[in-house]
């Protein structure tokens, strides 16, 4: 048979499966053929050729193995209850073993007084130490050499109902092999790329990730099949964006006309900084390509992404389109638009607003100016997006921090014209650039890596709330010289009455301790308007205090203000902390972030605030980030996610590689563009199997 053949052969016709245990292997693990089966690897190996003694036995350890006699056994309980007890030495101290089924299979196997090498895990319970299930095998039989390490598999309950324990699964896998023995599996990769990023061969590697015989195997094994899983998940992301750029064709914004030239020369109220120059001129190609554009534009909080986002509106304007700017709050989308409108007085383009609090007569106005033509740049919230809204002739829409927005949204966009528009995503949240160019693989992603000229690094400090009469007085010598702060509290749910009762309590306490200036306050409950107010309020400086919930984490820009308090900071993640952190140091003036905590704090949670208070780099928190929750829960990556798991490699630890990978794909895409050169066959036949398994991806994102 060739292997090919075999490995795509049901595992319900390997020996010792079988039809019922095939099923349950599909239902819990999704492993439905032999090449599934060889693929389920192994989560940790055990060194055989390691033997503990019962006296170096200590609480923590995963797995040991012992060398001694059992001296005795002892059977317990009744019927249901029964358990086969057994004690063991082994010169140095005794433990028990446990069994409650196969009692009459294990007493008749093992013999009292001959000596064996156990495999087991160590339960400490009442001062000794515990084995359930043990494995035990003659010392006479044991040879370590020949299987230095012992694969562990995950199972289930299921599938150790069914006779799948880990131990059995490594039979089913040696089994499978054997299968195999004349006909190697196919090698996946090219053998120029092999070579060039020096990689075991596919057939070694499979079996010695799961029987290896010394460390050097394993990792050389580890090291190849983390590459072709990284190489073809760049593949397919590469080939998906390569694709799909072929397929929609965009606008033409081959102009540079009136709107952006007097904007350059007459508005931009400060010089670019490189990289939003950079990033322009990014856009401007794309733009004028006659390819569609989606390009992610991540820059960290007060990197001036608004500044390039309007450029970017003013050329689609330039070349007769219209241009939507889509925020995911009403407050963000009022203060873009009075920025954007205040920025583009004097230019021939009439900037409007959209959100829910957009009613009546003036929402007519809106509809009708955006539907004829006149209205050149819309500014709003989901609003935006509802069917009521007709553009004569959308070109471009810009959405401004993107993880608001779910990919269903995003979607609804496409049909807001015949051709879809450009689409300009805009992000600070900050991820790993190996995670971007992979959770967003398919969008090209333009970083502005650089703040603006003078800004100050916001210095971090890490207050006790028992202990805060040095964070008063700070606060005061800032507000002193004219400054402004923000307070600011958690609220998980809007409705939960205790966080809202902290607020008021803060609040209360803002007004007492700082008589002398005014304090606002600002929170979801809110109606739009009174929240509009606040802020602008806050804006114009006539409050100088404004205690606030996470309303404000996103987007907010208030230069003046120079101090970000954020009380119960325990509650937060670093993202958010990050971000909250970022509304303050957005001029020129140095400005504090105090984080406010009890006293009880968890390892992680001194971790996260150790981290805050160390570094104002992005990109590093969003990497530790990563390392404390794991790439799962990384905001607003959940939507999107791989296109297809990961089995060995990691996306935060194998970063490098993740480059490595990358390369190499491009390298394969680039020299065969049409997908059938014959060095090539293996790649594309692996990339379709693999696609019809489980890719998945979504139009925008
Ligand atoms: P973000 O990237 O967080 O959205 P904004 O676009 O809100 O940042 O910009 C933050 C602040 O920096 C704003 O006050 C903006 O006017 C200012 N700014 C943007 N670009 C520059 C620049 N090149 N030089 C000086 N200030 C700038
Ligand atoms: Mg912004």
């Amino acid at each position: 048979m060739a292997s090919s053949a075999f490995l795509q052969q049901d595992i319900a016709y390997l020996k010792g499966i079988g039809p019922a245990r095939a099923k349950v292997l599909l239902s819990e693990l999704g492993i439905r053929t032999v090449r599934d089966l060889l693929y389920t690897f192994p989560y940790k190996y055990v060194d055989r050729t390691v033997v503990h003694t019962v006296s170096q036995v200590h609480e923590g350890m995963p797995y040991v193995q012992l060398k001694g006699k059992i001296i005795g056994y002892e059977l317990e309980g009744q019927g249901r209850k029964q358990r086969l007890k057994a004690t063991f030495f082994d010169g140095t101290g005794y433990v028990e073993f446990v069994w409650f089924n196969g009692v009459k299979y294990v007493e008749k196997s093992y013999k009292v007084g001959r000596e064996y090498v156990v495999l087991g895990k160590p339960t400490f319970w009442n001062g000794h130490i515990s084995f359930a299930h043990p494995e035990l095998e003659l010392a006479e039989n044991f040879k370590p050499e020949v299987h230095t390490f012992r694969p562990f598999y995950r199972t289930t309950e299921r599938m150790k109902r069914a006779r799948l324990d880990s131990r059995q699964l490594t039979e089913a896998i040696a089994q499978a092999f054997k299968g195999l023995a004349e006909s190697e599996p196919e090698e996946t990769l090219p053998s120029y790329i092999a070579e060039k990023y020096n990689l075991a061969p596919l057939s070694t590697s499979l079996r010695h990730m799961h029987f290896p015989r010394q460390t050097e195997e394993l990792a050389m094994a580890e090291r190849r099949m983390k590459f072709e899983e990284l190489f073809f998940l760049q593949l397919a992301i590469l080939r998906y964006a390569k694709n799909r750029k072929l397929k929609y064709r965009g606008f033409v914004f081959a102009r540079v006309g009136n709107c952006f030239m007097q904007f350059y020369r007459e508005k931009l109220p400060f010089e670019l900084t490189e990289a939003q120059k950079r990033v322009v001129h990014e856009i401007r190609a794309d733009l004028g390509s006659g390819r569609q554009m989606n390009r992610l534009l991540h820059g960290d909080v007060g990197s001036g992404k608004t500044m390039v986002a309007l450029m970017a509106c003013l050329l689609a304007v330039d070349n007769g389109f219209q241009a939507c700017l889509m925020a995911p709050t009403e407050i963000l989308a009022e203060q873009h638009f009075s920025t954007l409108r205040q920025m583009t007085e004097g230019l021939p383009l009439r900037v409007e607003l959209l959100t829910g609090s957009v009613k009546g007569i003036r929402r007519d106005e809106v509809l009708r100016g955006v539907a004829d033509g006149s209205v050149g740049l819309l500014v709003g919230t989901h609003a935006v997006i509802e069917p009521t809204v007709n553009f004569l002739n959308l070109g471009l829409v810009v959405i401004d921090e993107q993880h608001r927005f779910g990919v269903e949204q995003r979607a609804k966009l496409w049909s807001k014209n015949v051709h879809p528009p450009h689409v300009l995503v805009m992000t600070a949240t900050p991820i790993p650039r190996t995670l971007a160019m992979t959770v967003y693989g398919d969008l090209d992603v333009s970083v502005i890596d650089q703040l603006p000229a003078g800004r100050k690094p916001i210095r971090t400090l890490h207050y006790y709330s028992n202990n805060c009469a040095p964070l008063y007085a700070g606060m005061r010598r800032e507000l002193a010289q004219g400054r402004q702060a923000y307070v600011v509290y958690p609220l998980i749910e809007e409705s939960e009455k205790s966080d809202l009762k902290n607020l008021e309590d803060g609040f209360a306490a803002m007004t007492e301790l700082f008589p002398e200036y005014r304090v606002g306050k600002l929170h979801g409950k809110m109606k739009p308007q009174e929240k509009e107010e606040a802020m602008q309020a806050f804006l114009r400086r006539e409050t100088q205090i404004l205690v606030s919930t996470t309303v404000i984490e996103v987007g907010v820009n208030v230069p003046n203000a120079t101090v970000m308090v954020i009380e119960d900071a325990e509650r937060f993640g670093l993202a958010q902390l990050h971000q909250l952190r970022g509304r303050v140091g957005r001029g020129g003036n140095q400005s504090y972030c105090v984080l406010v905590t009890g006293y009880k704090l968890s390892e992680t949670t001194r971790r996260r605030i150790g981290i805050m208070v160390e570094t104002t780099d992005g990109f590093r928190i969003a990497e530790e980030d990563l390392k404390l929750r794991g790439p799962g829960d990384l905001e607003g990556t959940q939507q999107s996610g791989l296109p297809f798991d990961l089995k060995v490699a990691n996306v935060v630890r194998d970063a490098e590689m993740m480059s490595v990978a990358r390369e190499a794909a491009e390298t394969v895409l680039q020299a065969d563009p049409y997908e059938n050169l014959p060095q090539h066959h293996m790649v594309w036949s692996t990339l379709r199997q693999m696609k019809d398994r489980n890719v998945n991806f979504s139009a925008i994102s």
